[in-house]
């Protein structure tokens, strides 16, 4: 039997695991000059004209994009239904009401015709995710935050290497916020950045993510606020900087197997395929929509079918307001039904920058087998 296919896997090189061990030599391990190196090469990637701080994961740097934002107690902030529970979960965490925007379908990113009703006096912010790396729509996204003085967090998760129109997100924009777990398009193990235009937040960044210390000029230390502690460290940093060299040739070789599977699923009428994107989507996944119910099988089951072929397949995400806590909060999934049927149809197929054609084409072959 072929060895199992899990549905993402890192690609992490000899050549960066032997300059993690030099990091490990230096004695220098916790944040030092690997994460001012790699800030640097994140600034130059996406441009050079950025404010790049990195932190432990993208959790934590939402959220202190969203406190920096100024985003409390009595605020509402703008959240797609469909997007990985930490979306909404920092908003909550603030005391802040997330408000759920349906999706579209084709794209799976936020309905931007359904923005403005949801806007109230209370709303300060909105949170684009751009679903699977495919860009949302930023002209007109901020066009509607400037015409209602909403700030901007983008949830950029699954985007780094996304273009929109040929700049880089995280190139231009409010609070562009990425992440590199593991199974994100690079990784720093945990990790994630926050990239911004406006310095002085840059300088909060630095401070929220390190107990809010400050430095004076005398070099003294100072505590401005009582921060956070999500400093990324120098061992991880190094991870990133041979992912962020390596990260172009990730995401072409994503948008060819991405190609592979349109071209073998042509005319497959047993799923609902990806909108295609143009060359600006960094294929962070290949989802496709079952009708469960309408087969009368359920979705572990068809994972466990694949499974047994040798074949991951993950789930990427229910809708938020099916999850339990947002339940009890008292959101309704059928209020956002097109993120409740993505939630309840969703299969992520195996998509990583290691797997072969022929990996395409076995996910493929098994697919046909079990759906027909
Ligand atoms: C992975 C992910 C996050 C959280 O990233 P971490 O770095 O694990 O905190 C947030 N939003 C989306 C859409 C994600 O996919």
């Amino acid at each position: 039997m072929k060895p199992f296919l899990p549905f993402t896997r890192p690609s992490i090189d000899e050549e960066s695991i032997a300059a993690v061990a030099e990091v490990f030599r230096s004695g220098q391990l916790a944040s030092g000059p690997k994460v001012k190196a790699f800030e640097g090469a994140l600034a130059a990637y996406l441009g050079g004209n950025r404010h790049v701080r990195v932190m432990t994961s993208a959790t934590a740097g939402l959220e202190m994009a969203l406190e920096v934002a100024g985003i409390g107690a009595g605020h509402e902030v703008i959240v797609p239904a469909m997007s990985f529970a930490a979306s909404a979960n920092v908003v909550a965490r603030l005391r802040a009401k997330p408000v759920f925007v349906d999706i579209e379908l084709s794209t799976r990113n936020i309905d931007l015709d359904k923005v403005s009703a949801a806007i109230t006096s209370k709303t300060r912010a909105i949170m684009p995710v751009h679903f699977c790396g495919l860009p949302v729509d930023m002209e007109r996204l901020y066009g509607l935050a400037a015409q209602y003085g909403l700030r901007v967090v983008e949830d950029a998760a699954h985007a780094i290497g996304s273009h929109y129109r040929d700049k880089p997100i995280g190139s231009f924009g409010d609070l562009v916020v990425f992440s590199f777990h593991p199974n994100k398009n690079m990784t720093t193990i945990e990790g994630g950045a926050i990239s911004t235009g406006d310095a002085m937040a840059a300088e909060l960044f630095e401070q929220y993510r390190f107990h809010g210390i400050k430095r004076n000029a005398a070099g003294e230390v100072d505590v401005m606020f009582p921060g956070a502690k999500s400093n990324l460290t120098d061992v991880a940093a190094q991870v990133g900087i041979d992912q962020l060299r390596r990260l172009d040739g990730f995401n072409a070789r994503r948008r060819a197997l991405a190609a592979r599977y349109f071209d073998e699923l042509d005319g497959f009428s047993g799923a609902v395929l990806p909108a295609r994107g143009d060359a600006g989507h960094s294929w962070h996944m290949f989802q496709l929509l079952i009708d469960f119910r309408a087969r009368g099988m359920t979705r572990p089951a068809f994972q466990k079918i694949m499974a047994d072929r040798g074949i991951g397949i993950g789930v990427h995400y229910p809708s938020i307001p099916s999850l339990k806590y947002y339940r009890d909060q008292g959101y309704r999934e059928e209020d956002t039904p097109v993120a409740a049927r993505v939630g309840r149809e969703t299969v992520t197929l195996p998509l990583f920058p290691a797997m072969s054609d022929d990996d395409v084409a076995r996910v493929c072959h098994e697919l046909r087998d079990v759906l027909t």
